[in-house]
């Protein structure tokens, strides 16, 4: 497996390369927003790992030319900014993952082997679950070929459960997707929102499932998946 870590401090860059060629990955390093675009023009990569703070630009842009090409490599995001509307705004971009630093070496790893084990299907091109379909370039829905409208909200929601389908989302991810409309969430928001979209899912025979694992998070599956 080799990844591409995209990084602009020398010291933070070594370390974590050190410590992922240990775990069996092989490294290659971009310190700024030229070199990783042409590194991802010359070379496949299975993983790119992505500082957002690079001398030469927001490490932002480099995910919206992946995804622009249509290129499906996992896009892990390390970031030092916790402001949450960054985290909306790089998932938007298509970026899949996020990790705050500083973070611990055994989280990442945990995370790259995640992203790795994906179904090439949930990286950038469409995605299917049951009779859903998701398509990330125009962040547009249907169920069975006919668009499957949802207010902002819930589409936010489903949005961030079909992207990760088939693992269980956190529920700060998804209050994230919320939070993305700038208002308050009550702790019962996150509830009511998902039994509206169960209940919407559930009108349009869409074949998917929003399973409840308590105190975690929420999975969407096909059902009988
Ligand atoms: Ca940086």
């Amino acid at each position: 497996m080799r990844l591409l870590f995209v990084e602009d401090d020398a010291d933070i860059a070594d370390a974590v390369r050190g410590n992922l060629e240990r775990s069996g990955f092989a490294v290659d390093l971009a310190y700024d927003l030229a070199e990783a675009i042409a590194a991802t023009e010359s070379q496949k990569y299975d993983l790119v790992l992505l500082d957002l703070g690079l001398p030469d630009g927001d490490g932002l842009a480099l995910v919206h030319r992946l995804r622009r090409r249509r290129d499906p490599v996992p896009i892990l995001v390390l970031t030092a900014r916790d402001a949450v509307s960054d985290r909306v705004s790089g998932l938007e971009s298509g970026a899949d993952d996020y990790l705050v630093k500083p973070f611990a070496h055994a989280e990442l790893v945990a995370r790259i082997r995640a992203l790795l084990r994906r179904p090439a299907q949930h990286l950038g091109d469409r995605i299917t679950v049951g009779r859903l379909a998701y398509d990330p370039g125009t962040g547009t829905f249907a169920v069975d070929g006919q668009p499957f409208e949802l207010p902002r909200r819930e589409r936010a929601l489903l949005e961030a459960l079909v992207r990760r389908a088939g693992w269980v989302v956190q529920r700060g991810t998804l209050e994230d997707a919320l939070w993305g409309f700038a208002e308050e969430i009550e702790s019962n928001t996150l509830e009511s929102h998902v039994s509206r979209l169960r209940r919407r899912l559930a009108q349009a025979d869409a074949g998917v499932e929003i399973r409840t694992f308590r105190g975690l998070g929420y999975m969407l599956r096909a059902i009988g998946g």
